[in-house]
């Protein structure tokens, strides 16, 4: 299958067991959703899938288009298309935005004529942003703000974001059900993480998923983030 394929994923942090047999697909041109509590393992799954050193995958494969991603270093990762925008992004003293696009648009390969400041724009940064310090003095809008512009500048096949609603506005949210539509249209997937109901029917995904202690327990659509909101989400015994 074209996108990502995630098949019985087993992840351990410091020796626990985090996420226990998770497996969902998240193909091109559709927006697909993981709503969890907090704790239930959704930056753990998303870190692990990027290769984050900390994050031991145990058991389970992941395929991007068909190629096996677990044996990929983190940057080998990037290099096949997987992108995350972090929940809470490091900041980069000294390492202007403009320069750390071009240098790692240059290690993806990909051209470095490329328009950073009407992106920048684009997602509501002011233009002058291209001159700052990653993150550094951002408020938490804004790092969200910037996690989109680099999903829209590295036009990745496969766009991950780690709660990329919080902290932002109400037209931040606008902002980002626009481009995150604007991505899927263009073939590429999107994997959204979120616990907030509000966030989910604002970006209308085409897929939701529930993950609870480790485990999808639940699949739909918009009707799954509807009965979440009122019941709550499932329990499960341990
Ligand atoms: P979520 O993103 O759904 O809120 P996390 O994936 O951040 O959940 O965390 C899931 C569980 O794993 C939590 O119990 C958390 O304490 C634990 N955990 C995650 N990362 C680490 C880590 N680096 N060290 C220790 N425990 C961790
Ligand atoms: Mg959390
Ligand atoms: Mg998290």
């Amino acid at each position: 299958m074209d996108g990502l394929v995630v098949e019985n994923l087993h992840v351990s942090v410091d020796g626990k067991e985090i996420v226990r047999g998770v497996s969902f697909t998240a193909p091109k041109g559709v927006i697909t959703v993981i709503m969890g509590p907090n704790g239930s393992g959704k930056s753990t799954l998303l870190l692990a899938l990027m290769g984050h050193p900390r994050y031991t995958v145990t058991g389970g494969r992941v395929l991007l288009d068909g190629e096996d991603l677990l044996a990929l270093k983190p940057h080998e990762r990037a290099q096949k298309g997987l992108f995350l925008a972090f929940q809470s992004p490091p900041e980069l003293p000294g390492v202007k935005v403009y320069s750390f696009l071009d240098e790692a648009a240059k290690r993806l390969g990909l051209s470095v004529d490329r328009p950073i400041e009407s992106i920048l724009e684009g997602v509501g940064l002011p233009r002058g942003y291209a001159d700052r310090s990653v993150h550094v003095g951002f408020s938490g809008g804004e790092k969200k703000r910037f996690e989109v512009a680099q999903a829209l500048f590295f036009e990745p096949k496969v766009v991950m974001l780690d709660e990329p609603d919080s902290g932002l506005d109400i037209d931040g949210l606008r902002m980002l059900s626009e481009k995150l539509r604007e991505l899927v249209a263009k073939g590429r997937a999107v994997l959204l993480v979120s616990h907030n109901p509000k966030t989910i029917e604002y970006v209308k995904p085409d897929k939701v998923l529930a993950l609870v202690s480790g485990r999808i327990v639940a699949e739909g659509g918009l009707d799954l983030v509807e009965r979440i909101e009122s019941e709550g989400f499932p329990v499960v015994s341990e």
